[in-house]
């Protein structure tokens, strides 16, 4: 792309005691479009999600979002996120949590849109405690995309979600990327990241693998799977 990113990791590494997660990444999202981060499990794409939120310090290389470091008030009321480990209030009833998540950026979404794309009718007055795993996930994804984020992270979105809720999330994520906003992804699913990527980064302990458009990745991993038959 030609456009300057939005955010981007640049010689990135970051150690857990003897764990190296991430050794000299450079990661760049730019504005209307889905970079998809794919890996085995431990290849650190977590980690890179965590260093671009704020959420985690890198030991090496820097992260900017807008120009900025991460998460001061300014760059987090322009971010919407869907981490796997959520630290939702168990006992806050739906309504009242998209509520105070709304209220944190400067042009929300209306509650009713974002019922209607998340799929959270009849939802607004359980407690999120009492939902199902699923149900739960909808709610996530409603809280990540109500501000009408220019920047959204989604860390495995779609795990124990059924297809319905599934082309939902595409679907709002699609729209938000035609607007202009950019998106990280990160997933398990090849066929999730062909629905939506316009690139895709694969990590491997820790270093970028491979990048480059999701035709250029498909046709490699194609040809992986072709050496494995023949051989
Ligand atoms: P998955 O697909 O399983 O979610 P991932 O690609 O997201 O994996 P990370 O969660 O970033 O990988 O983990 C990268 C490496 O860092 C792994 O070896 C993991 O065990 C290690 N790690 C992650 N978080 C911590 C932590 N808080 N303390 C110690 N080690 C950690």
């Amino acid at each position: 792309s030609t456009s300057a990113p939005l955010a981007q990791l640049a010689g990135v590494g970051k150690r857990y005691g003897a764990t190296r997660a991430l050794d000299g990444l450079d990661l760049a999202l730019h504005p209307g479009q889905v970079t998809s981060l794919l890996g085995a499990n431990g290849a650190g794409k977590s980690t890179a999600v965590g260093l671009l939120l704020g959420l985690l310090v890198p030991d090496a290389g820097h992260v900017r979002v807008f120009g900025e470091a991460p998460r001061t008030p300014a760059v987090r009321r322009r971010c919407g996120v869907m981490l796997q480990s959520a630290g939702i209030p168990e006992r806050l009833c739906v309504g009242e949590m998209l509520a105070l998540v709304r209220a944190g950026y400067p042009a929300p979404r209306s509650v009713a849109d974002c019922v209607a794309l998340a799929g959270l009718d009849g939802l607004l007055d359980r407690r999120y405690g009492a939902l199902s795993g699923g149900q739960q996930r909808r709610v996530q994804f409603a809280l990540a995309v109500c501000g009408r984020p220019r920047l959204l992270c989604l860390d495995e979105p779609t795990t124990g979600l059924d297809l319905d809720a599934r082309q939902r999330l595409w679907a709002a994520v699609r729209e938000l990327v035609a607007d202009g906003s950019a998106v990280l992804l990160t997933t398990h699913y090849l066929e999730e990241a062909e629905a939506l990527s316009d690139r895709v980064a694969v990590l491997a302990e820790g270093r970028l693998a491979a990048e480059g458009g999701i035709d250029a990745i498909r046709a490699r991993v194609a040809v992986r799977r072709i050496r494995c038959v023949s051989s």
